[in-house]
């Protein structure tokens, strides 16, 4: 047998016919060599590093399908403000004085935040692509830690600060060229605000994405605000608008949408758009709630991310899924919407883990007084479990987190770090 193999054994395996208890898992050499039901055979337990977990959940990793790293540095202050106070007086400021050095500690702090709460994936929407370094600094941490990263590069040609055409499409086609075949890093186009882009150049930078194998991925009907002024502007709806001006696709990925209405639900199942939910943000914002039901009744595709920690205030894709679940509820006053085991698949990516997958794997302790005794898995997951329950994560087989330690970090070098620069930052942007 070539190459590392970990056997993880003893523990409840989630696959496509359901948990596996006992069951046991073999990565092999960045995939899935084979699931199975019991002990493990002899000859695996004989050739590999060997795993024991008890007790724990053994499941694919998560997606979180959208946040900002930049505002890692930025929780905690929203204070009940609105949101327009609490950009102008707090995150843009902040944002505005970031240096590329800090840019990368926030982003590490942001990646091992997500790496401890069983993230082997995120879509980074990076805001502060003010230099080139900025966008290295992202890239950086994320290959230092080994975590899968999706950087939508943010950019808008219209308004303060605006770029012009020619330095967005080139720093994309250098960021995509850059990152070609890249099996960790995928670059995407992330348009600041529709208000924000011109029609021109969303189409422009769309059809480069695709070009590309990539996508677009931006903030749509987030808030009332957003939809009047859509309906000011031009006459539509924003989803309306973006299927009218052709930006509308499987290669779309559509952030919040909490405020569509049924004809723009269709659109967006028709069209095959993704739209990421962040229902924790929503609430913490005061936005509103996805409409979840009709978009699953609809057949929309659909997953969800925490968004930045300025708005939420962490990264915890499990408390987001039990967020998810318990809002549609309350909302539609049902308590059949969303099974565990149909919330949880929301935050996997729709993965079970079976021979011949990506080895992006996590294991949950469940041997706890908040999930003992367990009777259902998906329940003990999704409903009674933290993001500080994860023990072990793997990204193409590869240990990043091996028994709740981060491999090859220092994690209180980087804390210490984190809070020197950030009394940095709040001098320079006059907040101290
Ligand atoms: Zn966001």
């Amino acid at each position: 047998m070539a190459g590392r193999s970990i056997l993880l054994c003893d523990g409840a395996v989630l696959t496509e016919q359901g948990w596996l208890n006992p069951g046991y898992v073999v990565l092999n050499e960045g995939k899935i060599a084979e699931v199975g039901k019991g002990d493990a055979p002899q000859a695996w337990l004989d050739d590999c590093e060997v795993q024991r977990i008890p007790g724990q959940a053994v499941l694919p990793g998560f997606i979180n399908g959208h946040t900002h790293f930049s505002q890692t540095f930025m929780r905690g202050l929203a204070g009940g403000r609105p949101l327009l106070p609490w950009l102008k007086q707090l995150i843009w400021p902040l944002q505005g004085v970031i240096s590329a050095e800090e840019m990368k500690l926030a982003s590490l702090l942001g990646l091992v935040e997500n790496l401890r709460g069983g993230v082997t994936e995120v879509v980074d929407h990076h805001k502060v692509a003010s230099t080139p370094a900025h966008t290295t600094a992202v890239i950086d941490a994320a290959q230092s830690l080994g975590m899968r990263l999706k950087l939508a590069r943010s950019w808008s040609d219209l308004g303060t600060n605006a770029e012009t055409r020619e330095s967005i499409l080139s720093d994309l086609e250098r960021l995509f060229a850059e990152h070609n075949g890249d099996q960790r890093v995928q670059i995407a186009s992330g348009p600041l605000a529709l208000w924000r882009c011109s029609e021109g150049l969303l189409q422009e930078t769309h059809e480069l994405a695709k070009a590309q194998a990539s996508f677009t991925h931006f903030h749509v009907a987030e808030t009332q605000d957003e939809v009047r002024m859509s309906l000011e502007a031009n006459g539509l709806r924003p989803v309306e608008w973006l299927a009218k001006i052709g930006v509308l696709d499987e290669q779309t990925q559509v952030v919040h949408a909490v405020w569509v209405e049924a004809g723009e639900i269709d659109l967006l199942a028709n069209r095959g758009a993704l739209v990421v939910s962040c229902p924790v943000s929503n609430a913490v914002m005061g936005s509103g709630a996805a409409p979840l039901k009709s978009m699953l009744e609809k057949g929309v595709r659909l997953c969800l991310g925490t968004d930045g920690p300025a708005s939420n205030d962490t990264q915890d894709m499990l408390e987001t899924v039990k967020a998810a679940l318990n809002i549609a509820r309350t909302v539609n006053l049902d308590p059949t919407l969303l099974p565990p085991a149909q919330a949880l698949s929301l935050a996997t990516g729709g993965r079970c883990l079976k021979a011949g997958a990506e080895a992006d794997v996590i294991t949950i302790n469940l041997n706890h007084v908040r999930a003992m005794p367990v009777q259902d898995f998906d329940s003990a997951v999704v409903m009674c479990s933290h993001g500080s329950d994860v023990r072990n994560v793997f990204v193409a087989g590869e240990p990043l987190l091996i028994d709740g330690v981060v491999q090859g970090l220092d994690e209180a070098a980087l804390l210490s770090e984190c809070a020197k620069a950030i009394q940095s930052m709040r001098r320079r942007a006059g907040l101290a």
